[in-house]
């Protein structure tokens, strides 16, 4: 039998966001060759594309950061979309991995080739190259889903999706309408409302708001975080953090859990407790279980939504005409702005790139039903493509960095045994992969995302894209692969 031999490997990354930069860092660690690929001409993805007034993250800021790379300098509890920005420009420049992204370099086409066991790669501008391995980091929310409303086109203003914010739109006194009570929506009603000469938030479904606290971190704190970076694990691997991650993905796995009857006793009550309004009561009281949509994290939403110039429009949209927004009562919304926090295309991925595998399978093809990947990381017939962030990943109110790093982890090993020359292709096989499908689907159908509501979480098919298992269970999923699941080809003969 032929020896095997190590081998190096080269390794295209796709996108220069949260994930691409963990992948660039670990293999430029290991003295990897790799390229990064970014279609757009700085690095941040979804914290570079989101500029929205109030945009802010809301987990904790001291748990949303690599593990390597703690941050003394967050100004508060929870960090502003401009801070991690300039986080993960802080961390891209410390680790020198600007010189290994192509930046404007947008990644057409995937095309596996058996008999080389590589990738080749096509820019949009028709460079092509080879690559060992693919590492897609192409993020998830990143596709501006707009809303299917007759007449946007015909309105006389400035429209635009929060992801593509128009800084030259009249906001301050201005008559604005936000179409959307997403996380995004909700965080521009507590920014823009007392700017505005008048806000309509036209909400077609009210959200559960989870109260949290909020306080600014101080020059001092900040200066001994600087000194001792164990105060900051103190805050990131704390009972108090991590405990509230295996204790929201407990409630959200098992609905009798009293996990989630604390989630949702606590919503309620931040509910009946905040509103004065009885009318605008009504309008703001779902009608689904707390967290079946992802829950709103505020310190401060219910208290904005009360300004007076906040008006929560929740009649039917007729449609959308120059002045502004007519309802099916009759009653036209005139306005000097319009504002579309309406979501995103969940289910892109690294699409509109088109990817092909073995035999000419397409990822469009293998996802034609519902978009899937093995543990979220790999696709049958697709070899040495590995996903950070892929589809049926953890997803909820936690630090999605944390995932990427765990799943990096899981696939750091199976790259192992492509540098150790154990095979030239590693893929999971259809059978594994098929197993998971059957056991994930089943249990998404039991999670709370599927409790009778509308969201992004959702597939095609109204099932839970997403994992639906502990935390625990993901973390222990991601400690060591279980090769019995992949197919591997051939060694790499001496
Ligand atoms: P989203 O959660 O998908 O919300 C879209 C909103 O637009 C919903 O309220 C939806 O109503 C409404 N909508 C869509 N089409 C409409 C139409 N034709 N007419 C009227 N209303 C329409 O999008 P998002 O708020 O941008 O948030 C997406 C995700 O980004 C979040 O779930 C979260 O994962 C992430 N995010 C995170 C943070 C953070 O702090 N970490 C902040 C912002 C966003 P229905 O509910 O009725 O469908």
């Amino acid at each position: 039998m032929a020896e095997e031999t190590k081998r190096k490997l080269k390794y295209a990354i796709v996108g220069a966001g949260m994930a691409g930069i963990l992948a660039a860092i670990k293999l430029k660690e290991r003295g990897e060759d790799f390229t990064v690929f970014e279609k757009a001409d700085r690095i941040g993805g979804t914290w570079r594309e989101n500029r929205y007034p109030g945009l802010t993250c809301d987990v904790p800021a001291h748990a949303y950061t690599y593990s390597f790379e703690p941050y003394a300098e967050w100004k508060a509890l929870y960090a502003t979309g401009a801070e991690i920005q300039t986080y993960f420009e802080n961390v891209v420049k410390k680790h020198g991995i600007a010189p290994f992204i192509r930046f404007n370099a947008e990644v057409a086409a995937l095309d596996w080739d058996e008999a080389r066991s590589q990738w080749h790669l096509t820019l949009k501008d028709g460079t092509r190259a080879w690559f060992d391995v693919v590492i897609a980091a192409s993020g998830v929310l990143h596709h501006p889903r707009l809303p299917n409303i007759e007449g946007l086109q015909s309105y006389n203003g400035p429209a635009f999706h929060t992801a593509r914010w128009d800084n030259s739109a009249p906001i301050k006194d201005a008559r604005v309408g936000l179409i959307g009570s997403g996380s995004t929506g909700i965080q521009i009603v507590t920014a823009i409302n007392k700017q505005v000469a008048k806000l309509t938030h036209f909400q077609r479904s009210p959200q559960w708001v989870m109260p949290v606290p909020y306080f600014a971190y101080t020059e001092e704190e900040r200066a001994a975080f600087r000194a001792d970076p164990k105060l900051i694990d103190a805050i990131r691997y704390s009972d108090e953090y991590i405990g509230s991650v295996r204790r929201f993905t407990d409630a959200i796995t098992d609905l009798d859990s009293p996990e989630i009857k604390q989630i949702e006793d606590i919503c309620r009550e931040h509910f009946e407790a905040s509103i004065r309004d009885p009318a605008l009561k009504e309008k703001l009281r779902p009608n689904y279980r707390a967290a079946c949509k992802r829950l709103i994290y505020s310190w401060c939403y219910y208290e904005e939504v009360q300004h007076p110039s906040v008006f929560v429009e929740t009649g039917k949209i007729a449609g959308i005409e120059p002045q502004g927004v007519r309802m099916t009562d009759g009653t036209l919304h005139e306005l000097d702005t319009l504002i579309l926090a309406t979501g995103f295309q969940a289910d892109r991925f690294i699409r509109p790139a088109g990817v092909t595998g073995q035999g000419g399978l397409t990822l469009d093809k293998f996802w034609e039903r519902r978009c899937t990947a093995h543990l979220a990381v790999a696709v049958p017939g697709f070899p040495n493509f590995f996903m950070l962030n892929g589809p049926t990943g953890p997803v909820g109110n936690f630090s999605l960095i944390d995932i990427a790093e765990r799943q990096w982890g899981y696939i750091d090993q199976l790259l192992d045994l492509l540098r150790g020359g154990k095979t030239r292709a590693i893929a999971p096989t259809t059978e594994a992969h098929a197993d998971y499908e059957v056991r994930r689907i089943a249990a998404a159908k039991k999670t709370i995302f599927a409790a009778g509501c509308q969201s992004w979480y959702l597939d095609g098919e109204g099932v839970p894209a997403s994992w639906p298992w502990s935390y625990d269970a993901f973390v222990q999923t991601m400690s060591k692969p279980d090769l019995s699941q992949f197919s591997l080809a051939a060694p790499v003969a001496a």
